[in-house]
């Protein structure tokens, strides 16, 4: 069954220093596959808006564990909640 992972990563901002949250979304086509498909959907700093894609080199980024993404329970919530008149 395929599978779609939310990863996130943070590291300072160039501007500020405030965190910057990075995320991208990948598919796996099932439970021992690699992820493929790996989609960046940009980065910007919580605290200025800045929007940087790297943190700088002496900077360390932290990466959080994978989140398990399950788009289609979101899709089914939208179709249900169209049905209120019904
Ligand atoms: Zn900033």
């Amino acid at each position: 069954m395929k599978t779609q992972y939310l990863h996130l990563s943070a590291y300072s901002c160039d501007k500020c220093a405030g965190p910057v949250v990075a995320g991208s979304l990948a598919v796996r086509e099932n439970e021992i596959s690699k992820e493929t498909d790996i989609r960046q959907v940009g980065a910007i700093c919580l605290s200025c808006g800045h929007r940087q894609c790297k943190g700088t080199e002496a900077d360390v980024t932290r990466n959080f564990p994978p989140v398990h993404w399950e788009p289609t329970k979101v899709i089914a919530a939208s179709h249900s909640s169209t049905h209120w008149a019904n």
